[in-house]
């Protein structure tokens, strides 16, 4: 059976952890499946838990401005969460619930086999570059894992609250553009 598509099947049906109890819908994932840049959220709020879609609500509309500010949109990327279903009342993850879906992602991110991965926010950050990232001073720098390029942007959801930190996410995305030109073969 085509990868994908079992993959989906096996996560659609998922039970390894008491999220799967509470939530409406797996939100799996969405974009291009062979996507040069993949966006790693941390994990389905509540319009994506009723919508079985990332990045949707108020942040999935500030993360689309911030996609449009450097040409891209939800076409020509993937985007992911950490964990597949909403933790209650918007928490974050706990590490045995990222654990038990680490599977899902890893899997994705294997057949995707993305050039760059950007992390949205400091969960997602310290899974994926260093377990004792700082999001207020690491924010915007290319680190490298695994042979792929990986940087850390504020979650939307982050800039929501405090629009302050929108001029240096301006920034951060301007370098993101850059390096996907220097790059990535199709992304532009
Ligand atoms: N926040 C996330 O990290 N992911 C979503 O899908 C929505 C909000």
């Amino acid at each position: 059976m085509d990868e994908w598509k079992s993959l989906r099947e096996k996560c659609l049906a998922c039970s390894r952890c008491p999220l799967s109890e509470t939530r409406t819908n797996v939100v799996f994932g969405v974009g291009r499946q062979d996507a040069e840049v993949l966006f790693i959220g941390e994990g389905p709020g509540e319009q994506e838990d009723l919508q079985g879609e990332p990045f949707v609500g108020r942040a999935g509309k500030l993360l689309d401005d911030m996609l449009s500010i450097i040409d891209l949109d939800r076409s020509m990327i993937y985007i992911a969460n950490m964990v597949k279903c909403r933790p209650p009342k918007n928490r974050d993850p706990q590490p045995s619930e990222q654990e038990a879906c680490s599977e899902w992602l890893e899997k994705q991110i294997e057949l995707i086999d993305p050039k760059i991965i950007v992390c949205l926010g400091r969960i997602s950050a310290m899974r994926f570059i260093s377990p004792d990232f700082k999001i207020t001073r690491e924010h915007g720098q290319w680190f490298e894992r695994g042979g792929r390029k990986i940087m850390a942007l504020y979650h939307p959801a982050a800039l929501l609250r405090d629009p302050r930190r929108r001029p240096e996410t301006f920034e951060d995305l301007k370098r993101l553009q850059k390096e996907i030109k220097e790059t990535c073969a199709r992304t532009y």
